[in-house]
């Protein structure tokens, strides 16, 4: 290749890399996110942090623990967001960057729909992404209803019961607005 056309190729790439941060920062995702995602210098992405949110990215790293996703009602909601975002991949190859904005973009539809609260954060489903693509998560069936939810990798899927169809004794209890409310 040519000096300049290694010159345009680098500069396209680069683009693409900003079109694609800013995506995210759009999305509300924090800087782990962007610079697992991005190629881009942190330097850079704080700059293009300020300049798309107008305001510092907050500090701090993200929980490191599986617990989250596996208590009562974030489950719940991580389970409809991971389906979401497998079914979006079966058949077709899909860059995971939109595959994961996509996935999300329809996991608050579904729940500003049916009037609850999303409990879930742009970074906390891609790290639930993380989880699951380093085996510490998968999805169980629930031998209830046959719907799939985020498990840990070794529950047993002949007992398991899902949070919807075993609800913990404290479930619906909660009078918070947009929680999730059993009948
Ligand atoms: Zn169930």
């Amino acid at each position: 290749m040519t000096t300049a056309a290694t010159a345009t190729k680098s500069v396209l790439n680069e683009s693409r890399q900003i079109e694609r941060a800013a995506m995210l920062i759009r999305m509300g995702a924090r800087m782990q996110v962007l610079e697992s995602e991005t190629t881009l210098s942190y330097e850079r992405l704080i700059r293009l942090y300020k300049e798309i949110a107008g305001k510092s990215p907050s500090k701090g790293q993200l929980p490191f623990s599986t617990d989250w996703f596996l208590t009562w009602q974030e489950n719940i909601h991580s389970s409809l967001f991971l389906n979401i975002y497998e079914y979006l991949a079966k058949g077709v190859s899909i860059d995971s960057v939109e595959q994961l904005t996509k996935a999300y973009r329809l996991y608050t539809e579904q729940i500003e729909a049916a009037g609850l609260e999303a409990l879930l954060s742009f970074t906390r489903a891609w790290r639930l992404v993380k989880f699951v693509d380093a085996n510490m998560l998968t999805r169980t069936k629930c031998s209830e209803c046959g719907g799939l939810f985020v498990t840990e990798p070794y529950e047993n899927a002949r007992h398991y019961q899902c949070g919807l169809c075993n609800p913990p004794a404290r479930a619906g209890k909660s009078k918070s607005a947009g929680a999730l409310q059993l009948h």
